[in-house]
C-alpha cells in the first residue's frame, strides 16, 4: 500500500504534515471550545475571546499569528494563551510522526491523522465540561469504516476491528457497572466507553488492551498531580490513545517476543 520514497521526498511529506497538522490543531480546538460552549460548531467566525473582533486571514495562520502578535489580540491587546500556538506545534509534530512511522503516506496515514485531532477535541471539550460529545467517537468510528473499505483484506480488518472495539468497551462497561456498585457513584461515564470503543476499534484487542493500561495510569498520575475531586478521563484515554498509534506495535510484538 505504501510505496518506497527517497527521503527527500519524505521530508517534503513531513514538512506538508506538520503545516496540515497545525492548520488542524488549530480548527480541531475552535470547533472544541464551540462544542464544549454549547454553541453550533460549523457556523459562526472565529472571534477575539475578550474584545468578539472577528479574526481574519492574518490572525488565524497557526503558530505565527501568535508569534507575531507577541501573544496578545491585535484589535483590543488581550493575551492570547501560550496553549494554543503550542496545541498547534505538538499536533503539526504528530502529523509529522505518523508519515515517518509509515515511510510514506497511504490510509492509515489519513486515518490516523483524524484520530489525533478527534484526541485533541475528546480532551478539551472534557476537560472543560466533563463530558465526550458523542459526535466525536462517531466520527472516529465513520473514518475506521472508510479504513477498513480502503483496506485489502475487509473482513480480516473488520473482524480484528470489532473484537477489539467490543471486548475492550465490554468489558469496561462491566467493570465499571461493578465499580459503580461497590463505590455507590459513577466511576466512568458513557463518553469515557464510547471512546474506549473507537479505540478498541482502530487498534485491535492487544494494543487496545496495552492503550487501556497506559490510560489508567496517566489517569492515575492525573488524579495525583491534579488534587482535584473530580478527574476526567477522557483526556487520559486520548493520550494513551495516540501515544499507542505510535509505540503499540513495538511493544506488542516485544511483549509477544518474551513468550515466542
Ligand atoms: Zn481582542
Amino acid at each position: 500500500m505504501l510505496t518506497e520514497l527517497d527521503q527527500g521526498l519524505l521530508i517534503y511529506l513531513m514538512v506538508f504534515a506538520f503545516v496540515l497538522g497545525t492548520i488542524m490543531a488549530s480548527f480541531g480546538t475552535c470547533m472544541a471550545e464551540r462544542m464544549a460552549a454549547g454553541r453550533s460548531w460549523l457556523r459562526g467566525r472565529s472571534e477575539c475571546d475578550s474584545c468578539h473582533h472577528v479574526l481574519g486571514v492574518r490572525d488565524l495562520v497557526p503558530v505565527f499569528s501568535w508569534l507575531f502578535s507577541r501573544g496578545k489580540c491585535r484589535y483590543c491587546g488581550s493575551k492570547v494563551p501560550v496553549k494554543y500556538p503550542l496545541i498547534e506545534l505538538l499536533v503539526g509534530i504528530l502529523f509529522a510522526l505518523v508519515i515517518l512511522r509509515d515511510g510514506g503516506i497511504g490510509f492509515v496515514t489519513v486515518r490516523d491523522w483524524g484520530m489525533i485531532v478527534i484526541a485533541l477535541a475528546v480532551t478539551i471539550t472534557d476537560f472543560m465540561t466533563y463530558e465526550i460529545p458523542n459526535g466525536l467517537p462517531i466520527s472516529g468510528i465513520i473514518l475506521q469504516l472508510l479504513y477498513i473499505l480502503s483496506s485489502g483484506d475487509i473482513w480480516g480488518e473488520l473482524k480484528d476491528s470489532l473484537i477489539g472495539g467490543f471486548v475492550l468497551a465490554g468489558g469496561l462497561l462491566v467493570i465499571s457497572l461493578i465499580m459503580d456498585r461497590i463505590l455507590k457513584k459513577d466511576s466512568m461515564g458513557g463518553g469515557d466507553i464510547k471512546l474506549f470503543f473507537l479505540a478498541g476499534l482502530v487498534l485491535g484487542l492487544g494494543q487496545g488492551v496495552f492503550c487501556l493500561l497506559l490510560a489508567s495510569i496517566i489517569g492515575l498520575i492525573m488524579v495525583a498531580v491534579m488534587k482535584q475531586n473530580r478527574i476526567p478521563f477522557g483526556p487520559a484515554i486520548s493520550v494513551a490513545f495516540v501515544m499507542t498509534l505510535f509505540i503499540g506495535t513495538p511493544v506488542i510484538n516485544w511483549y509477544l517476543s518474551l513468550f515466542f
